[in-house]
């Protein structure tokens, strides 16, 4: 019989793209493994899925083969410190390396002689075969709530900074009808689309139809889309808004990519979205920085989402060939250098500009989420109150109380403190949050000592 191991290496995710950009982002699933899981399965063979590199002892089978994935590609490191713990415990399973990260090096020198070092194979661009099926969510230590999938694959532009076009050269349009079983078939009243041009779908008016009819266990589905949405193709054609609306696609982003001369027409896209139904406030802007455009026009960028009332999610680009990223956001006073992380010189960015830019942006979002509908000016208690209800938010325990009554208790200050320190730990062990439903204050004091006594 097979056995094979599934592995996902301990990304170094940042909480906050866990825990707060909009949502997407803590919904990282390694579906590209629990495809492959699903494929195996099928041939009978015994599948396990770990996070990271484990003791022999709890992977329960000596793997015949094992699949390691890869997302971005400043990510390396971590990939091949989980080869090389796996190609020790197990010197005779075959070893493959997939995913982003592989399908874009695998090319070069220094990837090949690594291969060749840990007796490993590499799997480029998609595995056609496991295409073909749903990911098996079973293989996962704690259930997720969404399903994630493609509408289509491969992009219908080219921007210069992106790598989806380089590892999904060919288009590839999900018939309607097969999308439609699919989402039914796995039965998640949550499902997030990975596309990378969404909108570009050849039967997208179809598809946006076909999905908003959908009922799992009497109920619609509600939708996301990790990428955003084609501005221009939203502009071309302001009815796929209406329908997006209609399907019930939430949190939407649109891409401001380009130069500060563009505004009128990102105005426009979010004046269709309006028109839909969206609020001002629930939309957000994907924008690259520490690129071409310089520090000085994104501000001006930045003041014109202030302007409209939009959230920013702020992309800090790193190019494709970049190999480590060890860029730390505590390090705001200290600083750190290009010996660290990718700072674009070349568009007369430094660690001063990107630092400064990110606690804009930062800001920006906490007053557009809290503050601008009330006429309020930002202020720091804002944002600590936010990391507060970021924290309430990882428990599922509701809104928490206003700041300045936590600021004058101790009791929960201290709750909130302990919260953290066991957020963080589940977090980077890719725990589960643990359940504080139906317990009283005290006692979620209780249980809280307790699991801090536990990993202490
Ligand atoms: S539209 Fe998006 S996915 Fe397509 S090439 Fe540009 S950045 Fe990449």
């Amino acid at each position: 019989m097979m056995n094979i191991l599934l592995i996902e290496p301990s990304f170094p995710y940042p909480n906050k793209s866990k825990n707060q950009a909009g949502e997407i982002h803590r919904n990282f699933v390694p579906v590209g493994l629990l495809k492959l899981g699903a494929l195996y399965k099928e041939q009978g063979a015994d599948v396990k899925l770990v996070r990271g590199n484990i003791e022999k002892s709890d992977i329960g089978f000596v793997p015949t083969k094992i699949f390691v994935t890869s997302i971005f590609t400043y990510w390396s490191k971590c990939v091949w410190e989980t080869v090389a713990h796996y190609r020790l415990l197990f010197p005779r399973a075959e070893i493959t390396i997939g995913g982003i990260y592989a399908t874009l090096h695998h090319k070069r020198q220094y990837f090949k002689k690594k291969l060749t070092e840990y007796r490993s194979h590499c799997h480029v661009g998609l595995h056609e075969e496991a295409e073909k099926y749903n990911p098996d969510y079973s293989l996962l230590e704690s259930d997720v709530d969404h399903h994630v999938t493609h509408a289509m694959r491969g992009c219908i532009r080219r921007c210069s900074f992106c790598g989806t076009w380089r590892i999904e050269p060919k288009r590839y349009d999900k018939p309607v009808e097969e999308l439609v079983d699919e989402i039914k078939a796995v039965g998640k009243n949550k499902v997030i689309f990975f596309d990378n041009n969404f909108l570009a779908h050849g039967k997208i008016m179809e598809m946006l139809e076909g999905l908003a009819n959908i009922r799992i266990s009497g109920r619609p589905i509600s939708y996301e889309s990790q990428s955003g949405f084609d501005g221009r193709l939203l502009l071309k054609k302001p009815m796929y808004a209406n329908l997006l609306k209609k399907a019930g696609f939430k949190n939407v982003r649109i891409a401001w990519d380009s130069s500060f001369a563009k505004h009128r027409s990102i105005k426009k896209q979010i004046d269709v979205l309006s028109n839909a139904g969206y609020c001002p406030k629930e939309i957000a802007i994907f924008m690259i920085y520490n690129y071409d455009t310089s520090y000085e026009t994104m501000i001006r960028k930045l003041d014109k989402c202030s302007e409209w009332g939009v959230q920013i999610n702020d992309c800090r680009y790193r190019p494709l060939n970049a190999k480590y990223d060890n860029y730390d956001p505590r390090k705001y006073k200290a600083g750190q250098t290009s010996e660290d992380y990718y700072i674009h010189t070349k568009g007369e960015w430094t660690d001063k500009k990107i630092r400064h830019f990110r606690r804009k942006v930062r800001r920006h979002n906490i007053w557009i989420r809290y503050a601008k509908d009330k006429g309020f000016k930002y202020d720091r208690n804002m944002e600590r109150w936010s990391a507060i209800r970021n924290t309430f938010k990882y428990y599922g325990m509701g809104r928490p109380s206003r700041f300045a009554l936590i600021e004058k208790s101790p009791t929960r200050l201290n709750r909130i403190r302990m919260m953290n320190k066991v957020k963080n730990y589940n977090t980077k062990k890719s725990l589960p949050s643990p359940d504080f439903s139906d317990l009283t204050k005290p006692e979620i004091d209780k249980k809280l000592n307790l699991i801090l006594q536990e990993i202490s």
